[in-house]
């Protein structure tokens, strides 16, 4: 423990406390022990109001703004040591800065509840219990009504190896085993920490060129570079780049961090890394029990873990000996949080792994326009990998004119063609639909009204099989009744969604075998994988899905993909729709020809013309890409203009409106260089009964934004308190 004997005058005994609460400041208190201060990023439980809290020790001072008689103490120090380390902690406190996050709230996101509550931050040590013999002579001396010792007795009697668990299963108290353990009825052993692992001993492929190269690229980087972007396309075996340079951080005692889009989604790479790093890996993701979760974090923490496999979260998870980061998929959406705080895993990681030059790894088939504009300035390293690992080579791509097709068939001929010539081969086909249920629109031609949601502006989607409608965009569900219950005349299904087209399917090729994978069919626990385990075998002939199968998964017999509705990308209103659709496309494409057989990639539209749909065909993306950040150039979007929405919602559409008047009047005031454009509604205004605005804050000057931000809400907080409306801070925006 830090004793320090010094005199009262010189101590640092004015301690800053992060609570968790959602206040945008820290609070100062006095340490209750003269000489015992608490440790930067260590809990300690202090009074709040008629509360206690536990709360994180952001710094320790001299001076008070409070008067001294006015600061109360803390109640205990629960850490000897920081439970978050320095280089963490100010990641924290960037965050809590950058995303304009209440510091406190920024801390949760980063310990597991365990932690939040006040559970030892010390490794857990797995215990065994046994019966002595003192024991099985003492077992008849327990007094009768001592029900639960003879339980537990009992239980010690008939098994071995008694765990805290089957303690717990038979609702026995801490405080009867502990009573038994003083008689020394029973004894313990620890456990030294074994998982269940069949090692199958993996045959490490013969790296190609290519992976060669950039692993000598990457470990012979000598600190000048903190971030590499690797550039590789679909199936150039990007993931064994990553295992390699996992091992070396292995072998330096180092620890690696790999982040995912989505753990559930990728069992195959899960299972690949358990059996290479098994005894040294931790997983962590919102799916995980508390438990689960607390467990992994004490292996991070205690270095005990030597890869950490995670989603978005994980970025905040304690790396004491961190190595390396890398960032799977570095394009994809969810490593931006979309609500509340909307940080940045990609960024963070960045900054993080500039505080401790640990290396950062950026991959992809088609990265974000952001990180190709910072490998273009020198920020990141390019590293490309150009050339797909099998003999397949990249798919062909071919395009399906739709305007010369009866255009209420998602399912055109030429596509059921081309289906019926790679079925006949034994090949799979994949469809991609990017809308899940039956179908979007139930629509009444003597009303002409569809049927939308009572509380968002949005139409609600045909589930046939449960026969309901459900809102997509609050979950509101209702019976599916086809008649217009106005005109009572029959209305018609418009549109079509997976589960449409898979009964399609089924009624052009009834003897083929068709797999849906949507978040829909994949909605109960373990169905995923055997759903996986369907398409990789073999058995699925025909699999239609949604964007979850362009994340990165590796299907070996996959020669076709057809993509049914391009369209709805191209006429996106934001100026990343296009850019995304694209990345989706070779994503999606990247699925066909993976082994030796050749892909063939169809892309059905009504825009054949268009610029982005030619560039795919002529095998152009990277021109596509160039063009893109150009068009981005020229209007002045993000990279070259910096971003920040503020997003407000309320019940009612006036005060949220004069609100965003007012806020946007205060920022003109400031006169300051930055644009400000709105209010403006939100792209579906009404959700869940609330409205949504917001005001879009554009400058060319990055930090002249945040000097706004940081004074418009210092002025909100003066606002008369009305919690009718809830606003928020978006920082780089990937939705406007
Ligand atoms: P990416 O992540 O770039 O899409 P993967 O890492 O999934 O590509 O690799 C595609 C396939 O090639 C996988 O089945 C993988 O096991 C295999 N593979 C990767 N590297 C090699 C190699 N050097 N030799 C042979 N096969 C490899
Ligand atoms: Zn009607
Ligand atoms: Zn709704």
């Amino acid at each position: 423990m830090t004793k320090r004997h010094t005199n009262e005058k010189t101590l640092d005994n004015i301690i800053h406390i992060a609570v968790p609460l959602s206040v945008r400041r820290s609070f100062d208190y006095l340490s209750s022990h003269k000489f015992l201060l608490p440790e930067i990023g260590a809990r300690v439980k202090v009074p709040f109001g008629k509360n206690e809290l536990i709360g994180i020790v952001l710094d320790r001072f001299k001076k008070s703004d409070v008067p001294k008689e006015k600061l109360k103490n803390i109640l205990l120090i629960i850490d000897d040591k920081p439970i978050i380390a320095r280089e963490l902690l100010e990641t924290l406190i960037w965050c809590s800065n950058y995303y304009h996050h209440p510091i406190g709230e920024v801390i949760k996101h980063a310990l597991p509840s365990h932690i939040r509550k006040g559970k030892p931050a010390e490794p857990i040590i797995d215990v065994a219990w046994n019966i002595t013999d003192l024991g099985k002579q003492s077992i008849n001396k327990i007094r009768k009504n001592a029900r639960n010792q003879i339980k537990a007795m009992n239980l010690f009697l008939m098994n071995d190896n008694v765990t805290d668990e089957l303690i717990k299963n038979n609702n026995l108290a801490k405080k009867t085993i502990n009573n038994l353990y003083e008689k020394k009825f029973i004894d313990k052993k620890i456990l030294t920490h074994k998982k269940k692992i069949t090692k199958i001993e993996e045959i490490l492929p013969k790296l190609t060129f290519d992976q060669k190269n950039v692993i000598n690229k990457i470990k012979s980087e000598k600190r000048s570079f903190n971030a590499f972007l690797l550039k590789g396309v679909t199936s150039s075996g990007k993931t064994e780049v990553y295992l390699r340079l996992i091992e070396e951080e292995i072998k330096k005692n180092k620890q690696s961090l790999l982040l995912v889009p989505e753990i559930g989604l990728t069992p195959q790479l899960i299972s690949r890394l358990t059996n290479r790093f098994g005894k040294v890996l931790s997983i962590m993701h919102s799916g995980l029990s508390e438990m689960e979760r607390y467990k992994s974090w004490l292996n991070a923490c205690s270095s005990k873990s030597k890869v950490i496999v995670g989603t978005r979260s994980a970025i905040f998870a304690p790396l004491p000996e961190l190595g390396l980061i890398i960032i799977d998929e570095e394009h994809d959406l969810s490593y931006k949080q979309q609500e509340g705080f909307r940080y940045s895993a990609r960024d963070i990681a960045i900054f993080r792994a500039k505080k401790v030059n640990a290396k950062v790894i950026l991959g992809s088939a088609t990265p974000s326009f952001e990180s190709l504009h910072n490998s273009n300035i020198g920020k990141y390293k390019l590293l490309n990998m150009p050339k797909r690992i099998g003999k397949a080579g990249k798919p062909k791509v071919m395009i399906i004119d739709q305007n010369k097709h009866a255009s209420n068939n998602i399912l055109s001929t030429p596509l059921v063609l081309a289906m019926q010539k790679h079925l006949k081969r034994n090949n799979q086909i994949l469809l991609f639909l990017n809308r899940r249920g039956y179908a979007p629109i139930l629509f009444c031609k003597e009303c002409k009204k569809t049927e939308g949601c009572i509380r968002c502006d949005s139409n609600m989607t045909i589930h046939k099989s449960k026969e309901i409608l459900i809102c997509h965009h609050c979950g509101q569900n209702k019976r599916l009744n086809t008649i217009c219950n106005k005109c009572n005349s029959n209305r018609i299904i418009l549109g079509s969604g997976t589960q449409r087209v898979t009964e399609d399917l089924v009624n052009i090729f009834p003897k083929t075998r068709i797999i849906r994978l949507d978040r829909d069919s994949i909605s109960k626990k373990g169905k995923i994988i055997e759903i996986l385990e369907k398409i990789e075998s073999g058995y699925a002939q025909i699999i239609v899905g949604t964007q979850m199968l362009t994340k990165g998964h590796d299907f070996p017999n996959l020669t076709m993909v057809g993509i049914l509705n391009t369209d709805q990308g191209i006429l996106g209103t934001d100026f990343r729709s296009n850019e995304r659709l694209a990345q989706t496309l070779v994503q999606v494409s990247g699925r066909a020809g993976r082994r030796d057989i050749p892909g063939e990639v169809y892309i059905q539209t009504h825009f054949p013309e268009h610029p982005l749909i030619s560039s795919l065909m002529n095998d152009n993306y990277e021109e596509f890409e160039r063009e893109s950040l150009a068009r981005r150039r020229e209007s002045r979007w993000p990279p070259f203009n910096y971003m920040i929405i503020f997003r407000a919602k309320s019940f009612d559409k006036h005060k949220l409106f004069s609100f965003l008047e007012k806020i946007s009047k205060i920022s003109k005031e400031k006169n300051l260089k930055v644009r400000i454009l709105g209010p403006a509604p939100a792209m579906i205004e009404r959700r869940f009964n609330k409205f949504h605005a917001q005001l879009l804050f554009q400058s060319e000057k990055r930090n002249l934004l945040h000097i706004l931000i940081k004074e418009l809400i210092s002025e909100i907080e003066k606002f008369k308190k009305n919690g009718q409306i809830q606003w928020n801070i978006d920082v780089d925006p990937l939705e406007l």
